[in-house]
């Protein structure tokens, strides 16, 4: 997909701050993140949603993201986390390739599922995206 922004990611052509890359997948922090560490796991094949999606990697995908979610408790103290994927402009999907979010969640952190995210400076992302790396 020529002008697809995740499958360029995904294949490391627009830099991101990438804390898991295998030879399916990639995740990154999302750019504005309803929490720090709100981590986006990409597929490195295009399909814009569930429905195009091979069974075999929407399981190892849901693997991924138990990984992901356990390294965000570990890392950053998360109390809980949510695992999220839309499908569809009516439910939420803004750009047409698969992705789950993984967003890490304290008590009374305020965190409105589907509103816009905060902004973060690259240091902030730096930081937070080595915090995760250690935790893999
Ligand atoms: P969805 O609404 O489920 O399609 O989620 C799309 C997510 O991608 C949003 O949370 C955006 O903040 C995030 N996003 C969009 N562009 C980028 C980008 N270039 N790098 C990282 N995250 C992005
Ligand atoms: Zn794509």
């Amino acid at each position: 997909m020529d002008n697809c922004i995740f499958c360029k990611i995904a294949m490391g052509e627009i830099p991101s701050n990438t804390v898991y890359e295998d030879n399916d997948f990639r995740v990154i922090l999302d750019i504005a993140p309803a929490n720090p560490g709100h981590c986006l796991i990409l597929p490195k094949n295009h399909a814009a949603d569930i429905f195009e999606m091979d069974e075999e990697l929407v399981a190892k995908a849901h693997c991924l993201a138990k990984k992901i979610a356990t390294a965000l408790k570990s890392a950053l103290k998360a109390e809980g986390v949510n695992i999220l994927q839309n499908n569809g402009a009516a439910a939420g999907q803004s750009v047409s390739h698969y992705h789950i979010h993984v967003i890490p969640r304290n008590t009374g952190d305020n965190v409105t599922l589907n509103k816009e995210g905060n902004s973060m400076s690259s240091e902030e992302f730096g930081a937070i995206a080595d915090k995760i790396k250690a935790a893999l």
